[in-house]
């Protein structure tokens, strides 16, 4: 598996998947949310939304149940997929990942999305959505940018 080398981090997402990963946010607050969104092996691309249950079902931290886990992996393996995002919510604090958040963080080509619903809770006020890679402990932003449809993104652009 080659995956594109970008020189600036960003990680395009469409409407309809940025809106699911809000919406279960929201869903699941005050609890943590967390999920993750899979696409085509080396597209980059968020195309297939799978939120998952947060086996810790708590409000300062997340844990994917380790058979949900599996199981996906096996889908992904199975479809020439791999995890494009890996997101999950604060629900007291910002949308950064925590000490803990980078010592799980497993996948260095994935995009880790934190939403923070913090001003929001459950109801319709603003939530905090940012994105980073986390390589080797090292924690970098990198921008979102939303789309309407993936089309019109020419593959590899930020190579440009
Ligand atoms: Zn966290």
């Amino acid at each position: 598996m080659v995956r594109p080398v970008s020189l600036i981090h960003v990680l395009t997402i469409d409407s309809a998947t940025y809106d699911a990963i809000v919406a279960h946010a929201r869903r699941d607050h005050p609890d943590e949310a967390c999920g993750v969104v899979a696409g085509a092996e080396g597209s980059d691309l968020p195309t297939r939304f799978v939120p998952m249950v947060n086996a810790a079902m708590s409000p300062t931290f997340y844990e994917f149940d380790s058979t949900d886990l599996l199981r996906l992996y096996r889908e992904m393996d199975d479809n020439d997929e791999e995890p494009v995002v890996v997101y999950h919510s604060h629900t007291a604090t910002e949308a950064y990942p925590s000490r803990t958040d980078v010592n799980l963080a497993g996948e260095p080509g994935a995009h880790y999305v934190l939403v923070s619903t913090r001003e929001c809770g459950n109801g319709e006020g603003p939530v905090e959505f940012r994105s980073y890679r986390i390589v080797d402990g090292e924690v970098t932003e990198e921008e979102v940018r939303v789309v309407e449809r993936y089309d019109d993104v020419p593959t590899n652009a930020q190579e440009v």
